[in-house]
């Protein structure tokens, strides 16, 4: 056998490859590859220089897409769609008298109801390099942690560390209630994750060339630093601003007649006050009014319900519900599980306070004894019951873990 590329024989390469009528050698074949991905690589990039907007997703196929995976969150979803198609036409404006501004968004709501879900699922629609952050991370200079720029590394990594598209990409930035000043923080010496940060993270929002360490992290002093401008870069914010109903219902009982008194707000009415999160609550809790004049997009996630949990299970296309049967199946083995049995584990999710995060914990320990017998059994056949649901997150330790949880 000869290499059909480089005429080399068996013998002279360390592997051969036969095809249908010849045969590639794994140099030539490795060669290939790199050829492949420079080629490819090069037309992404002739594809992000001018940006059509027709063969953009428009906001609804774009919300459409996120109705796939996240259950739902309807106007975030539509915050988001708008904001992100808005971001593509800044992209592609034609340099004129009318600059169309960025808008940096925020999203406010509890964990685990879908916020890094949301940036993440937007993220596989998009063209553009998308980074997803920790805010926590962050601290000022002279304590442990990373300095603001670190943000961007993540950024400039997800693009090979193409600046260009870099500067047009857009960052998630999770938790970003955690840099907000501590009011009952009084300190003026030490503001650990305080303004300092804000202000750093301010400069990002404005848009501003930013020098940013190679490899993240702290920097040195005789580092090489890559010029990042941040003009162009969407910046999306969430946090779960813990406690912000209560800044919210004293605003708007300064201004409603007769709204129920600020001290007594039931968890039912906590929870549609999120829907009202205006900018100046963000403030009481201790954002910089800079900062919230740089994400002039305020939107909620809606605490997830018994109903919502039930569907997480089973509807999105990536559902739990569905991964296993797709895990079962690969063994020849039919998987199905009974609404009882689905009820049971929303169930023990509320109970343990869990949230929607709970749902896979709890299923995975159901589950783990089949998924440990059944590929060794001739069976042809899984049905997930009620009573073996319960049988077996009695047998597990699960309600000790999910009680220190
Ligand atoms: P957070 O709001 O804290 O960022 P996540 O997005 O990480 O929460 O959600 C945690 C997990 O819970 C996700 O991986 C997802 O499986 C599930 N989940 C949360 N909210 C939803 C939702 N609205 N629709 C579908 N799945 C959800």
């Amino acid at each position: 056998m000869r290499c059909s590329f480089c005429g080399r024989t068996e013998n002279e390469v360390k592997l051969m490859m036969p095809g249908y009528n010849g045969c590639i050698c794994n140099d030539c074949a490795e060669m290939a590859h790199n050829i492949v991905k420079e080629q490819l690589g090069k037309n992404e990039m002739a594809a992000l220089d001018d940006i059509n907007l027709d063969q953009i997703p428009k906001p609804i196929q774009i919300k459409e897409y996120l109705d796939e995976y996240v259950i739902g969150q309807e106007s975030a979803k539509k915050y988001l769609s708008v904001a992100v198609y808005n971001h593509y036409k800044r992209l592609s404006q034609s340099k004129d008298d009318v600059d169309i501004e960025k808008s940096n968004i925020i999203i406010v709501g509890p964990t685990g109801t879908g916020k890094t879900l949301l940036a993440k699922t937007i993220a596989k629609l998009l063209k553009v390099p998308f980074a997803i952050v920790d805010a926590t991370v962050l601290t000022e200079a002279g304590y442990v942690g990373e300095d603001i720029e670190s943000l961007l590394v993540r950024l400039l990594a997800a693009c090979d560390y193409n600046v260009a598209e870099a500067e047009r990409g857009i960052v998630f930035i999770d938790e970003i209630d955690k840099i907000a000043r501590k009011s009952d923080n009084p300190s003026i010496t030490r503001d650990v994750s305080g303004e300092g940060v804000q202000q750093g993270l301010l400069k990002l929002l404005e848009g501003s060339v930013v020098n940013v360490p190679p490899q993240g992290g702290r920097k040195h002093p005789e580092q090489k630093m890559i010029a990042v401008d941040t003009k162009n870069i969407l910046f999306i914010c969430g946090g779960a601003f813990e406690g912000i109903e209560r800044k919210i219902a004293m605003r708007l009982n300064t201004h409603v007649v007769g709204y129920g008194a600020g001290n007594h707000v039931s968890k039912a009415e906590q929870d549609k006050l999120l829907h009202y999160v205006a900018p100046q609550d963000l403030r009481s809790y201790g954002l910089i009014p800079e900062i919230i004049g740089r994400l002039p997009v305020v939107t909620n996630l809606e605490p997830l319900d018994r109903e919502a949990l039930r569907r997480i299970l089973v509807e999105p296309k990536n559902a739990i519900v569905r991964q296993y049967e797709k895990l079962m199946k690969m063994d020849g083995i039919k998987f199905s599980v009974t609404d009882d049995a689905l009820d049971f584990i929303v169930d023990k999710a509320i109970e343990y306070k869990l949230g929607a995060r709970g749902l896979r914990s709890i299923f995975e320990t159901i589950m783990m004894d089949a998924m440990y017998n059944y590929p060794s059994t001739k069976k042809k056949k899984f049905e997930l019951t009620l009573d073996y649901a319960r049988e077996q997150l009695d047998k597990s330790n699960f309600a000790i873990i999910a009680s220190s949880l």
